[in-house]
């Protein structure tokens, strides 16, 4: 059978996603479920595969299908395209799997022509609206199929105003714009040297690839990579009978919520406008009114609405965000999707339907993004500055946080500052899908125009970045690089400060506080907690960030990177003074300075763990971070070490590496000096007997781990040196103390050989930092250099660094588990690697059977969400 590349409407059902997308399935949905849904029908998503399979070519057969469906929807409307009579128009609109809010276009109106808006002018009889709707379609379809700027055509908008001295859109006549029209044409044909396209049928097909083409563009590419979605999936495209919110004050157009997506609260929420195109909602270019009044405005729409909205999340069993239009009284339903939402709101939708009945605890789980808890963690104003600071002006509270950074205009040069390590506020009149990479960058963004349904609002509560949107008191002069609002001139560089809960804009750097967390939270991630296979560890090297771990749930240390512990200026010298060391003597000096200091902070960390277990890394310090480079510190050292300093040069002259990070790092430094390791081990034992003395009510048992193993010997020989150490301590304290040996698997060829590697080991835990880097042979220092040429050519669609590998080192991964376990049935595995926080391969390492992630503090929370939902998705047997 071939393949069908179009679906009506009344053909699909939210089952098909794959297919025709979100909203094509939605809106399959509505029509099945018999709401008002303006009829239409769904290119799908593998016509979008096929255009690009074919050489960025639509196939014969997918136009073919196209306008027979044309003609199916011109029988069901009783319309006809192109017809000046009884013209059919239509949206043609993008739409993905998941819905990417921002980066795909939309084209309205289409089928106008120079013929048919005559004739669309006497069927309406408001000439006016029929030459609007024909400029806004030569203005859409210029942008976004002909890449002639729409910003070109609002220079013509604004002169003929100019000209005519008037200043709202409103007082143009219906000559006026039909004069705009003729304008607007010339202006296409100077841009592009041919005539605006007349022919309907050329301007679908137009359209239809002009979404295909949009699937690859640079914001729709960088928003998937942000998001994890895959190239291949491609998009749908959805062609719709259009309905005129704009044909006067019987009409209007919306979008609203079936629950405040900011806080939550179960009540409608959103905004629209009379006499107005779905676009001027979003744009922000008129200031919309609450849902709330469209009550007293048209009484019985907004009733079927409400009723509307309330169907729809009961169906769906989630907060629905839906987009409608109201034409000549009637209402229509143009979409409905599960709504984005803050972390906040997501938590307290989550537990209140549960707690109305409406949902279950697995599918609350399963219904708040891990990731969006990052925005529940991260800080907030110190509340006695913030008292005492004086807001210059206020805008709308788009998307909660505190953010304090220094002014910046443009997407691009937010991104240069914050190379440079700053922290910026992206301020713009309003966003565009361009500025996504500034947005992500910054702390903040500050928006003159726009709604809480505007790009800037949307697309930074979707990233979990404060937001102030809106706020039409500024004066902005992005030429000069300056804003001013409330008296106050602000200019680029300068420290402002948002309130995204508020909306207030302060002149000043307000000092921000960790996040405090609880209720919503606290009930949701304890459900997740009990659904759980995986446990979660955490990666910490201060009693203070174990703290902070156990705060967050952190079920024990996975990694306690011990190198890192001698960072501070004053600990660092003994560390050199070790690391340069020329004798086995000068280096037992320098470690006998070490142990007293690795000891007590041994102690902090088992104390601050409350018992539970901790994994202490053995040194594993690329030379290069430890190496003096500045004369000064090359001078003290030689002092503090009283030898001369052209010795220490030599020293660190001979010590240079080509290749630092595949160089005298890990397990290497023990095979060639056993005494690091036992002053390790001395630090270690003693620390835990210390406290097991003092807390006789907890079971201490350190667990040592061996980094960089890749043969076997290697693992027996360092583990002999430590089980001989620790065990005469041991012995001589009178303390049953245990202990535990075990490896970090990060070297390819321990993988393979993890059967031998497991004979010598108590556990494994894989550090994928290393295995990524060696596994693909990038260095992880340098791969942010050339990775970006990957994501261009597709070749790699994700930083292999941030989220696992599945297919190359997910496969390494595996097959250690297996060898290990064939060698050990209940060998512990875990991993430690930066991919231990990170959702999707959080996933992988459920279904790979580990038993613990370990992530840094912050990301507990979201590893503790993430390993439930693996857990409900792939039950373990
Ligand atoms: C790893 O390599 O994954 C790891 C956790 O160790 P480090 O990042 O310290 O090399
Ligand atoms: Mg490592």
């Amino acid at each position: 059978m071939s393949t069908k590349y179009v679906y009506l409407f009344s053909e699909g059902n939210a089952s098909m996603k794959n297919l025709l997308g979100g909203k094509g399935a939605n809106l399959a949905e509505m029509t099945v479920m018999g709401m008002p849904v303006p009829e239409g029908f769904t290119v799908t998503t593998e016509a979008c595969t096929r255009y690009y399979d074919d050489g960025k070519n639509i196939a014969p057969e997918v136009t073919e299908e196209v306008f027979a469906n044309m003609k199916k929807l011109e029988e069901i409307s009783g319309k006809k395209f192109g017809d000046p009579k009884n013209p059919l128009l239509v949206s043609v609109r993008s739409g993905s799997r998941a819905s990417m809010p921002g980066m795909m276009d939309t084209i309205l109106n289409l089928g106008l022509n120079d013929v048919v808006v005559e004739g669309f002018a006497q069927l309406t009889g408001n000439p006016r609206f029929a030459y609007d709707s024909y400029r806004r379609f030569i203005q859409m379809f210029s942008d976004v199929v002909m890449d002639v700027p729409k910003h070109s055509f609002e220079r013509i908008i604004d002169k003929m105003k100019e000209a005519k001295g008037i200043t709202l859109d409103s007082d143009l006549t219906a000559d006026d714009i039909k004069e705009m029209v003729d304008k607007f044409k010339a202006h296409f044909k100077e841009q592009k040297g041919f005539d605006f396209p007349s022919e309907p049928k050329d301007q679908l097909i137009e359209s239809i690839t002009a979404v295909f083409r949009s699937w690859d563009n640079p914001r729709a590419n960088s928003y998937r990579r942000m998001h994890d979605i895959p190239y291949s999936w491609g998009t749908a495209v959805n062609v719709q009978a259009m309905v005129f919110g704009n044909m006067g004050n019987d009409c209007g157009t919306g979008v609203a919520f079936s629950r405040n997506p900011s806080t939550g609260e179960n009540k409608l929420y959103g905004e629209y406008l009379i006499n107005a195109q779905g676009e001027d909602v979003v744009a922000g270019i008129r200031t919309p009114e609450p849902i709330d009044t469209l009550a007293q405005v048209m009484p019985e729409v907004y009733k079927q609405f409400a009723e509307t909205a309330q169907k729809l999340e009961v169906h769906y069993k989630n907060m629905q965000d839906m987009e409608f239009t109201i034409e000549r009284g009637k209402l229509y339903m143009l979409q409905t999707r599960n709504g984005k939402r803050t972390a906040a709101a997501a938590l307290k939708i989550a537990c209140e339907m549960v707690g109305e009945g409406l949902i279950n605890k697995e599918e609350a789980v399963m219904m708040v993004d891990p990731k969006s808890l990052d925005a529940l963690l991260h800080p907030q104003f110190e509340v006695k500055a913030l008292n005492a600071a004086n807001p210059i002006g206020a805008g709308l509270p788009a998307s909660p946080g505190a953010a304090c950074g220094r002014v910046i205009f443009t997407a691009e040069e937010a991104v240069e500052w914050h190379g440079r390590g700053e922290t910026v506020i992206l301020t713009r009149l309003e966003t565009s899908p361009e500025d996504i990479d500034g947005m992500n960058v910054a702390n903040g963004i500050l928006t003159v125009r726009g709604g809480m349904t505007s790009h800037a609002a949307v697309v930074a509560r979707g990233m979990g970045r404060c937001c102030v949107a809106g706020c039409g008191e500024i004066s902005i002069d992005e030429k000069n690089k300056c804003f001013t609002l409330g008296g106050r001139t602000i200019k680029e560089g300068d420290y402002i400060s948002l309130d995204g809960a508020t909306g207030k804009i302060y002149a000043e750097a307000i000092p921000t506080v960790e996040a405090s967390i609880g209720g919503d939270f606290d009930t949701l991630i304890g459900w997740a907690d009990g659904m759980r296979d995986l446990a979660i560890r955490t990666n910490a090297d201060t009693p203070r960030d174990s703290q902070k771990a156990i705060e967050f749930g952190a079920e024990g240390i996975g990694l306690c990177r011990t190198e890192h512990m001698f960072f501070e200026a004053d600990r660092i010298r003994d560390m050199r003074e070790m690391i340069l060391s020329t004798t086995e003597e000068q280096r037992r000096a320098a470690l006998n300075k070490l142990l007293p200091v690795q000891r007590s902070d041994f102690e902090g960390i088992y104390e601050a763990m409350n018992g539970l277990p901790v994994t202490i890394r053995y040194l594993d310090p690329p030379l290069h971070e430890f190496l003096p480079t500045n004369e000064e510190d090359i001078q003290n050292l030689a002092t503090q070490m009283n030898i001369p300093v052209a010795r220490i040069k030599e020293v660190i002259t001979s010590l240079h590496e080509f290749n630092p990070m595949m160089g005298f790092r890990g397990c290497r430094l023990t095979v060639a000096y056993p005494e690091i390791a036992e002053m390790q081990t001395r630090a270690v034992i003693e620390a835990a007997i210390n406290v097991q003395k003092r807390h006789p009510e907890w079971k201490m048992v350190p667990e040592i781990m061996i980094p960089l193993i890749g043969e076997a010997k290697e693992l027996a020989f360092v583990k002999d040196i430590v089980v001989k150490t620790a065990d005469e301590i041991i012995a001589a304290s009178g303390v049953a103390l245990e202990y535990q040996v075990g490896t970090m698997i990060e070297i390819p060829r321990a993988c393979v050989t993890a059967d031998e590697v497991a004979a010598h080991a108590q556990f494994f835990s894989f550090g994928t930092n290393d295995l990524t880097q060696m596994t693909f042979g990038f260095s992880r220092d340098d791969a942010g250099n050339f990775l970006n040429h990957y994501y261009e050519k597709k070749i790699y669609e994700f930083d292999p660094f941030a989220r696992l590998d599945q297919i190359g080192v997910g496969k390494l991964v595996e097959t250690a588990v297996k060898l290990g376990r064939s060698a050990k049935p209940e060998f512990k595995v875990g991993v430690c690697g930066e991919h231990g926080g990170d959702p999707s391969s959080i996933e992988f390492f459920h279904k790979a059977g580990l038993d613990y992630v370990s992530c840094s503090p912050f990301r507990v929370p979201i590893a503790r969400l993430a390993a439930a939902q693996a857990a409900l998705e792939f039950p373990r047997k």
